[in-house]
């Protein structure tokens, strides 16, 4: 086997792998980027972006459906979910296809095969090409993986993950959705609105219970006004195949019975396969890869990034992670830091946050000051037809210090944006308030958010004070 020798390899050309190739080309290494199946990885393929494209019919349906209220007639609105679905697809290999432009472009050498240890500074790879790679440094970001149950494994025909249900070309008529975190719940909106009848079931007392409970009492209100009947606090034993489609076995309760059920338990990480114990390295808790801030594995000039850390499932954390283990691997000097980590879930409605929130500032003992205001007060909310939700800033009340954020509505995905940026900068709640904010736009919402946690709302009538 031929043997090609770089300054920096790379596993895994995720959001994670392909931005740590990039950045490492910049700062003047040979670089290699190993991929055993498509560029993009998770994110790319069956995460964040066919998820989004597939929402994004669903947000389409929903304005024509609420036309009339604009005075717009239309006619009766229908769709063909095989026409949405070739739509994804082609979303993602368009993407596919610049991505590998774009890390080509920077010189960096991909190779398609999988990658695993020889030593602490070979890899052997094996796939389309077959090679022995000899580096200096190497940065892990093999990623994750849907979890599997095995009291009721996927067979991706009536009983799906997050991977097989987006090959679908019809969608059932009744969904079960097994767990109610990020995942399952943006699946909910996306196929309740698409006209399934979705049930989901989730064993905590609440779904989207690491978001807080504000968070939750507003999703669950939201969806059992669009249908979608939300069980809390079962648990599920097993699944059986039945004519009807399939019945799912709950703890004390009656079984259910409906067409077919996404698993959206949570994800595994991605570090079997890889023979890392010839890199000297060993994992921790459910595979883990442990690293510091500095993306450093135990064994000096092994990094690990992304999924695969068990850190933040998020892409944009992997990417971010990414570039601070090329600067260190490059001889820089680089660190994490997770206080203004901007996560989004892209239900309907939508919902983003920063930080922490009230309930863990206030266990954390401090002094907070809260500021909510509500998009119904809000010029353009009220223009565009949409004023579902609020703005909510969460202060340090001695300090001004901004500690987190959350903002539940119309496009709080891009709304986020600031309030991460003024918490990554360490601004204070001042300074949101002394910021001018454009007119009629939503970011005024962040302006009068900050305005009422230190009790001087303009668009909002001051509190009633006692005398
Ligand atoms: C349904 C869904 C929706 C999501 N939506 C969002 C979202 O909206 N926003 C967000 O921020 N995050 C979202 N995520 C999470 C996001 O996709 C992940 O956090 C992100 O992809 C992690 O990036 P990564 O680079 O660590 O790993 P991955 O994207 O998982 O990439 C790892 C890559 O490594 C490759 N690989 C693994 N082992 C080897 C090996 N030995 N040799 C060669 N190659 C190997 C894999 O094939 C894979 O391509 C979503 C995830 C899912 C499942």
């Amino acid at each position: 086997m031929e043997t090609k020798k770089f300054d920096i390899a790379v596993i895994g050309a995720g959001p994670g792998g392909y931005v740590a190739a990039i950045k490492a080309s910049q700062l003047g290494k040979k670089v290699v980027l190993i991929e055993k199946e498509y560029m993009g990885g998770t994110c790319l393929n069956v995460g964040c972006i066919p998820t989004k494209t597939l929402i994004a019919n669903a947000h389409m349906m929903q304005s024509i459906k609420h036309a009339a209220d604009f005075g717009i007639t239309t006619g009766p609105v229908s769709f063909d979910y095989s026409k949405m679905k070739q739509r994804k697809d082609s979303v993602v290999e368009k993407m596919r296809k610049s991505l590998e432009g774009l890390v080509k472009s920077n010189g960096i050498t991909i190779l398609q095969g999988h990658a695993e240890f020889v030593s602490p500074t070979e890899l052997k790879v094996r796939g389309d090409e077959n090679a022995i790679v000899s580096f200096d440094k190497v940065i892990i970001a093999s990623g994750s993986a849907p979890l599997d149950i095995p009291a009721f494994p996927c067979d991706h025909q009536k009983v799906l993950n997050s991977t097989s249900i987006l090959q679908l070309t019809t969608l059932p008529k009744t969904l079960a959705i097994v767990g109610g975190g990020y995942i399952g719940c943006e699946f909910a909106s996306l196929y309740a609105e698409l006209g399934v009848n979705v049930i989901i079931l989730e064993a905590l007392p609440m779904i989207l219970a690491p978001q807080g409970k504000t968070i939750s009492d507003v999703m669950t209100r939201a969806f059992i006004k669009k249908g979608i009947d939300v069980q809390t606090g079962v648990f599920v034993e097993g699944i059986d195949n039945i004519d009807e489609g399939i019945s799912i076995r709950l703890k004390g309760k009656d079984p259910i019975v409906c067409d077919a059920a996404l698993i959206a338990v949570g994800r595994k990480v991605v570090s079997e396969g890889m023979a890392l114990e010839k890199a000297g390295l060993k994992v921790g808790d459910r595979g883990v890869i442990n690293v510091n801030d500095k993306m450093e594995t135990s064994v000096p000039g092994i990094y690990a990034i992304g999924d695969v850390t068990g850190k933040y499932m998020l892409a944009h954390v992997a990417s971010h992670q990414g570039i601070v283990a090329a600067a260190n691997a490059c001889g820089k000097s680089a660190s994490m830091h997770y206080e203004a980590v901007p996560a989004v879930i892209f239900t309907s409605p939508e919902v983003a946050m920063v930080g922490m929130t009230s309930e863990q500032a206030l266990e954390a003992g401090m002094t907070v000051a809260i500021g909510k205001f509500p998009f119904q007060a809000l010029g353009k909310s009220v223009a565009t037809g949409e004023t579902e939700g609020f703005a909510q800033i969460i202060t340090n009340k001695q300090t001004g210090q901004i500690l987190g954020a959350q903002v539940i509505g119309h496009d709080a995905a891009s709304l986020i944006a600031e309030i991460a940026l003024a918490m990554a900068n360490e601004l204070t709640v001042d300074c949101i308030a002394d910021t001018i904010h454009a007119h009629p736009t939503l970011p005024e919402a962040w302006l009068e958010a900050a305005l009422l946690a230190s009790d001087t709302p303009i668009h909002l009538p001051p509190k009633i004070k006692k005398v």
